[in-house]
């Protein structure tokens, strides 16, 4: 170490002395290579004999001293204050920091052996190493600054001219796809939609040909194109479709492709819900043309919009079917069907024909809707949809207008007797039997016809109507329209108004019909048969009626009334005539109101309010109804059944007598229709039918009632055949409740075993007057 002189020649001495280190400084281009050469030339310059050098708090080299336990305390040494500190292997030495440069986290820390300190000039040549070393430093860390400054901005200039370029393509893809987008959802045509799609693919892509391919829908394996771009028209024409694959990329190109030019394309799948149902393809007659990655998302985007294209255009589709058929059936509704009309007749009118409206309403539908269930029921509809389609010519429009109601339109009709064929062919249709559910069934049905032009409307109501002729005069046959039966209607229509009303303003009444024991004759009971007192019509007889009031849904509450008024009669007559302890009143009950499932809460509030016991009521339920056999039949019955009541078959014999349900049922009674008892005694007198159906009900322990007596004879015969019970217009006409008042008072008084009726030679029927006002309307 050399003691350095003062003053100027000191200086310059500095100067000498820190060249070297400039220069050895800025031919170093690492900032660690530099912090070492700095320490050695500090080390080997100024009178020292330690050098480190910190970087933040860490001490990155250190000369001079051996070990590296003397860390800590190289750090602890102070810029502002020297320092003594202990030294391995050296032993105490003074020592100072001195900064290298401002916020470069950098110090040298020098230290020299004794406590002396540094002279003044050894002290400024450190200094002023040191702020060569912080020069260096710095223009290295600008230099790498700038050169990474640099690096990025070039790989910045780089990757913005092709984000500019992507971007262009992009906004441009964007702007085209948009475009198209708008025409889906505008739902323009689909090939419409497609045609702009593959204009747009040779755009974008920069090729000649370009196509989309559409499943074809009679044979949905096999594609054709549906648009396309620079393909020879011609050579669409002969060609007949690909097979449909699910691939992307080069090899998914079609083979007939090279057909249309393609010498070097791509394709990608177009999709109908997810499955593959066609195949956009692109390409260029340049063998040479490259599809790469972009390409490829390319032509993604445009397949996936032509599947969205044709999946809109399927939406729309089936909207507008499902809008004009009927969801089960799958045939015509109402409003095509009105629509179809309309054009028939307009057709019809200039080529001065006339149009057919079949109006069918299935016959007994119901009975299989509720004995094997609606789904029985669906299955039976869309088959007789398929076997009246079947029937009629395929011009003829077959449609379902709801419920079990069907409607075919036969165009071309030359004379009325057209559309009877054409009815005639329906009703030989339904002839056969369907398999619903694993069973036979029988429907029939029948039709209303009207044929002519004029308006829709029109045509549809007097089909209608018509139909409800045919019902009426019995199922399974047709009706052609005629006007009265407009008037029949309107008619029909203001008796249901006024029918709401009649319930209401007391105008039904109950006329009593007795029901005798034939020997000896006596009084058994009386049956309540509702009459409408009308204020203008007069009597109104119930089959005018209550097929009405349960048609308009009014017979529940019909029937409510008449329980409860025949009820309040019988509790009187018990009350006042107690010598007649077993009399029992006979109540109808209708087959709507049978199903109904407030009726058993019905008889037990009319039994109650009138004090009337359970076993004076007898209710009576006709055949037809009984032979609808469901559960719920057999429900309703057993709980009538432990109210206490009794329970009778009325007009038995009329419907299709089955054994099985007089076994089924909890029935009491059974009243023989009257078009049994008309033939007995007669010419044609047979009377084993009526003797079977007797055998019948004792064999079952069932009491037996024959309806409709009207001559004598025929009561010697029923007793000779052992029949209990009877009643008809020989016995005595239905009262009203003063006559049958009085007619019980006086069989009761006379005794009914001496036969409190006289027969009717000796004017029973004056006496059993019938209802003042009763008479047929
Ligand atoms: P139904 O229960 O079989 O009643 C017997 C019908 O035969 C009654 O007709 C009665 O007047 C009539 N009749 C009685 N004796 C003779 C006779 O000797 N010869 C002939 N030809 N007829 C006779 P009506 O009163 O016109 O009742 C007809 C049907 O209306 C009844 O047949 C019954 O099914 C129904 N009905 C009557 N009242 C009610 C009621 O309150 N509710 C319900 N749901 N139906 C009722
Ligand atoms: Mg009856
Ligand atoms: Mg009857």
């Amino acid at each position: 170490m050399t003691a350095g002189p003062s003053g100027a020649r000191d200086e310059a001495w500095s100067a000498n002395r820190l060249g070297p280190l400039l220069a050895l400084v800025s031919g170093i281009d690492d900032e660690r290579e530099l912090g070492r050469a700095a320490l050695e030339r500090i080390v080997s310059e100024v009178d020292v004999e330690v050098a480190a050098l910190i970087r933040d708090d860490d001490v990155e080299l250190v000369l001079g001293s051996a070990g590296g336990s003397e860390q800590r305390t190289l750090l602890d040494v102070s810029s502002h204050e020297p320092a003594i500190i202990e030294l391995q292997g050296i032993g105490a030495c003074w020592a100072q920091a001195i900064p290298v440069g401002e916020d470069m986290g950098l110090r040298i820390v020098v230290a020299r052996r004794g406590t002396e300190p540094l002279a003044a000039g050894e002290a400024s040549l450190a200094q002023s190493m040191c702020m060569v070393v912080a020069l260096g430093v710095r223009s290295l860390r600008l230099l790498a600054g700038e050169r990474k400054l640099r690096a990025r901005s070039e790989a910045q200039t780089d990757a913005n001219a092709r984000l500019l370029v992507a971007l262009r393509e992009r906004q441009q893809l964007l702007e085209r796809l948009s475009h198209v987008q708008r025409a889906i959802v505008a739902g323009e045509p689909l090939h419409e939609v497609l045609e702009a799609l593959s204009e747009v693919a040779c755009e974008l892509l920069d090729v000649e040909i370009a196509a989309v391919l559409i499943a074809d829908p009679n044979d949905p394996g096999r594609a054709r194109v549906n648009a396309s771009v620079g393909i020879d028209s011609e050579l669409l024409s002969s060609h007949d479709g690909i097979p449909i694959r699910d691939e992307i990329g080069v090899r998914a190109v079609p083979d007939d492709a090279k057909a249309w030019g393609i010498a070097a394309g791509m394709a990608a799948p177009v999709r109908e819900r997810g499955e593959p149902a066609g195949t956009m393809v692109v390409g260029s007659p340049d063998a040479g043309r490259e599809f790469g990655s972009r390409e490829r998302d390319i032509v993604l985007a445009l397949a996936e919009h032509a599947s969205l294209a044709l999946n809109h255009e399927r939406a729309a589709l089936e909207a507008a079917h499902e809008a004009l058929h009927d969801a089960l059936t799958g045939l015509p509704n109402r409003s095509l069907l009105l629509d179809r009309i309309d054009h028939a007749i307009r057709r019809a009118e200039r080529s001065e024909q006339a149009v057919a409206v079949l109006f069918c309403d299935l016959d007994g539908f119901k009975t299989v809707n509720d004995s094997l269930g609606h789904s029985a029921g669906d299955e039976l509809l869309v088959l007789v949809g398929k076997r009246i389609a079947e029937y009629v010519r395929p011009a003829d429009t077959v449609a379902r207008l709801g419920g079990d109601e069907f409607a075919v339109l036969v165009e071309e009709i030359g004379e009325p007797s057209d559309a009877a064929r054409a009815a005639r062919r329906i009703l030989e249709a339904l002839e056969a039997p369907f398999v619903v559910g694993g069973r036979e069934v029988y429907v029939g049905a029948s039709i209303g016809i009207a044929t002519g032009t004029g308006s829709v409307e029109m045509l549809l109501r007097n089909a209608d109507l018509a139909m409800y002729r045919a019902k009426s005069r019995g199922k399974s046959r047709y009706a052609v329209f005629e006007p009265e039966m407009h008037t029949a209607i309107v008619e029909r229509l203001d008796l249901e108004v006024d029918l709401k009303r009649a319930i209401a303003h007391e105008e039904l009444v109950l006329s009593y019909q007795p029901i005798y024991r034939l020997a000896p004759r006596e009084i058994a009971g009386l049956e309540a048969l509702v009459r409408w007192q009308h204020p203008t019509r007069g009597l109104v007889t119930p089959d005018r009626f209550v097929p009405l009031a349960e048609e308009s849904g009014l017979v529940a509450e019909l029937g409510r009334w008449v329980l409860r008024a025949a009820c309040h009669q019988a509790a009187l007559w018990h009350a006042k005539y107690p010598g007649y302890a077993n009399l029992q009143v006979g109540v109808n009950i209708s087959g709507v109101q049978l199903r109904e499932p407030g009726l058993a809460a019905d008889v037990a509030d009319a039994l109650a309010a009138s004090g009337l016991d359970a076993s004076s009521l007898t209710l009576e339920i006709t055949e037809t109804v009984l032979m609808e056999d469901s559960a719920a039949v057999v429900g309703r019955l057993e709980e009538l059944k432990s109210l206490g009541v009794s329970l009778a078959v009325d007009d038995f014999g009329v419907g299709h007598s089955s054994l099985r349900y007089l076994k089924l049922f909890p029935i009491d009674n059974l009243k023989i229709d009257k078009a049994f008892i008309e033939s007995l005694g007669g010419s044609d007198d047979d009377p084993a039918l009526v003797r079977a159906m007797v055998d019948l009900a004792q064999i079952f322990g069932l009491r037996v009632v024959a309806e409709g007596i009207e001559r004598s004879d025929q009561i010697a015969m029923l007793v000779e055949l052992g029949c209990e019970l009877g009643q008809g217009h020989y016995l005595s006409q239905p009262l009203d409740p003063p006559s049958a008042d009085s007619l019980l008072l006086r069989s009761g008084l006379l005794g009914q075993d001496s036969g409190g009726l006289r027969g009717p030679e000796d004017g029973a029927n004056s006496e059993t007057r019938p209802h003042p006002t009763e008479r047929s309307v």
